[in-house]
């Protein structure tokens, strides 16, 4: 059996583990069982599955907590706290799932002179939850919960570069569920292909690049088997004229750039100021950074900004940095370096900011996925308005000003699935909203009732008014509604 044995990226010498891979000859067995699975678990009600769900969420103690959290920053370098805010704010998700369920998933009766309509949502089957390593448990439970609550079974085939902390949480709640419910396999692209083109798998939900997004969707295509896609963005966050841009505001908007490195789909990848203003934030942002993204070791008290995950994402990233220069930018280390040995040593990357590049750079006009971010002057609403638009991704974006209706106005021309005011990333997320991107940043949607409602099928049962016991009767061949 082969293994997958993820290095720690903080120091690439030690091993934080290791997850057996998955063998494609064991592929077939793990789908059939999950099928299995399904066919018990659809059948009951929703109250019994919500029941089931929630004594499986309490499974994961404070000291799981702990362990878990310990595992994630050491796997991909995410900070210790924020590893912990994501363990827990996960299962908070299965139990807003668990709340909603009854809401979002309940049977619509009509019963009126022209006939008798019976709508419900019905699961697909066997899901297939492919993720990647960014946010490994939190991209795997938008998943997971509403599958589960809605009746279906699922797969989770997590990232070769964040298996651990996923596995453990996952295990911990499949363990107090049916067999085979809940089953997390490893593996890369042979063991993806393979779970992709069974063809007992109904539905697959995917995160993650848009090269592996194409390769998924074409099979899934020959499959006729349904997709949800959550891809990359290259998400603006536009200061107006009248922008607040006082401490606590300069915190938000660098964090929003910087947290995970970067490594955030939603995170702030271009910013635009307005010209009368940039000056000012760029002293303002610069000054932010220092105090508020503090690069080292995840594991330490105050260490906000870990490493990337791979000296393959290290690089691009230096040479894009040199693409920076090229084109003309300026380029400004910010940040605080806790311990520059760690950091030599390790696979980080030196928070910078760019000013003052042309729109055709790399840097702008690609999703960087990492600690690098041009901040650009504009003079016209108009003319920013074009500008953040002009890219093929539309996950997220941001408009701040202190006049919140203009700023909502702004918002609303912005070709992006998601729109922050006065923040961006995760400060700017509710479990109520649906996410997820326009353009080619994907489809689908997690969170809010379309997160849940995207694991269902509408199924509808019709007695026209006609054909019922003691109706008029009519033409064996009408149209509905014509005699
Ligand atoms: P990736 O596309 O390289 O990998 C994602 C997953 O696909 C991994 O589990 C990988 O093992 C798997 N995979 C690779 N080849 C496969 C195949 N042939 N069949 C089946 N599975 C296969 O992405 P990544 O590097 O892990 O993540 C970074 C990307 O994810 C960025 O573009 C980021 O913006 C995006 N992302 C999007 C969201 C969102 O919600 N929209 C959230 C986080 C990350």
């Amino acid at each position: 059996m082969n293994v997958i044995r993820r290095e720690n990226p903080t120091f690439p010498d030690r091993i934080v583990g290791e997850v057996y891979e998955t063998s494609v000859a064991d592929v077939d067995a793990i789908v059939q069982r999950s099928d299995e699975a399904f066919r018990v678990w659809s059948r009951l009600s929703l109250d019994q599955r919500c029941q089931a769900l929630a004594a499986a969420a309490d499974l994961v103690t404070p000291e799981l907590y702990d362990e878990i959290a310990a595992l994630m920053c050491a796997e991909v370098g995410k900070p210790l706290p924020d590893s912990r805010g994501e363990a827990m704010y996960s299962v908070s998700l299965l139990r807003f799932n668990i709340d909603q369920a009854a809401k979002v998933l309940a049977t619509h009766v009509i019963d009126d002179a022209a006939g008798k309509l019976v709508r419900t949502r019905v699961p697909f089957g066997v899901v297939l939850a492919i993720t990647p390593w960014n946010a490994p448990i939190v991209l795997s439970m938008l998943k997971v919960a509403p599958a589960l609550v809605a009746g279906n079974s699922i797969i989770v085939k997590p990232s070769p570069q964040a298996p651990l902390a996923v596995t453990k949480l996952l295990e911990a709640i499949a363990s107090g569920l049916p067999n085979g419910l809940l089953q997390v396999v490893h593996g890369g692209p042979e063991a993806g292909d393979a779970f992709v083109t069974h063809p007992l798998v109904r539905k697959i939900a995917f995160t993650g690049g848009d090269v592996v997004a194409r390769h998924i969707g074409v099979s899934a295509a020959r499959m006729i088997t349904p997709t949800v896609m959550e891809l990359g963005g290259n998400d603006a966050a536009i200061f107006l004229e009248d922008a607040v841009l006082d401490e606590a505001a300069l915190d938000r908007i660098a964090l929003a750039t910087f947290m995970m490195g970067g490594q955030v789909c939603m995170a702030s990848k271009r910013i635009y100021v307005h010209r009368s203003r940039y000056d000012e934030f760029v002293a303002g942002f610069v000054a932010a950074c220092e105090h508020s993204v503090i690069v080292g070791d995840p594991m330490m008290e105050g260490v906000t900004v870990g490493p990337v995950v791979s000296r393959a994402a290290q690089e691009r990233l230096e040479r894009l940095v040199a693409d920076s220069i090229t084109a003309g930018g300026q380029v400004i280390d910010v940040g605080t370096i806790t311990d520059e040995a760690v950091v030599a040593g390790g696979y980080f990357v030196r928070p910078r900011v760019v000013l003052n590049l042309p729109d055709d750079a790399q840097l702008v006009c690609e999703e960087q996925f990492g600690p690098l971010v041009p901040i650009q002057a504009y003079d016209d609403i108009e003319e920013v308005i074009a500008r953040a638009n002009a890219t093929e991704l539309g996950l997220a974006g941001s408009v701040w000003s202190a006049d919140e209706d203009r700023a909502f106005e702004v918002a609303q021309r912005i070709e992006s699935g998601y729109v922050f005011i006065n923040t961006h990333n995760r400060t700017g997320m509710t479990p109520r909203a649906p996410f997820g991107g326009v353009k080619k940043s994907g489809f689908g949607r997690e969170y809010g009732d379309e997160g849940l409602l995207d694991y269902t099928q509408n199924v509808s049962i019709h007695a026209a008014a006609a054909y019922r016991p003691g109706g008029s009767g009519g033409s064996a061949n009408a149209y509905p509604g014509t005699s």
